[in-house]
């Protein structure tokens, strides 16, 4: 039995990310998304809103769960038996900064391994950044985010407008 995890913030979760979910779940009996409750990062979305889309959009994927983590990845990962922790590459940005928290992530627990999937081609520029920008000027983000949560997205919005 080998369990993933797939950790980020997926502030919210975008067509990118349910791309790598897929894939990943495909190499692993059971996923574990883990959405890291920082509010460091000052999310726009709360933890169980996150939480929430993203239960909304792995309907119908048997082997895949969510839930929130605080502190670090390893800790997560060991708390729920996983041995391997997915990542996604876009681009060679993404590159330095995803392999010196891999590495840190071997340093502190070498039981556990990052494997990195890269992007599908049509979603290389897909960020949960590029959604919030583009919706906050009214733009159209169907093309960013699972259809399911399309409504949430845009109500987050239109309250923070004061519509
Ligand atoms: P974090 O704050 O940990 O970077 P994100 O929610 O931004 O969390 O991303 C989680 C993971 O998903 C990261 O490994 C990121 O590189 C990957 N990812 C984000 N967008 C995409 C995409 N469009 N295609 C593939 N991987 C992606």
């Amino acid at each position: 039995m080998i369990t993933g995890i797939y950790p980020g913030s997926f502030d919210p979760i975008t067509l990118g990310h349910l791309d790598i979910i897929k894939r990943s779940a495909k190499l692993v009996d059971h996923l574990v998304i883990g959405v890291l409750n920082n509010s460091a990062k000052k999310p726009m979305f709360t933890a169980k809103e996150r939480v929430e889309m993203i239960r909304l959009s792995i309907v119908g994927l048997e082997n895949v769960s969510v839930e929130t983590f605080d502190g670090l990845t390893v800790e997560f990962a060991k708390r729920k038996k996983a041995t391997v922790m997915f990542r996604g590459l876009r681009a060679v940005t993404d590159f330095e900064y995803e392999i010196q928290i891999a590495q840190t992530n071997h340093a502190l627990n070498p039981e556990i391994d990052t494997v990195f999937l890269t992007t599908s081609v049509q979603y290389s520029y897909l960020s949960s950044s590029i959604v919030k920008e583009v919706a906050s000027y009214k733009g159209e983000i169907s093309k960013f985010v699972p259809a399911s949560i399309l409504p949430a997205v845009l109500k987050k919005f239109e309250s923070i407008r004061g519509v």
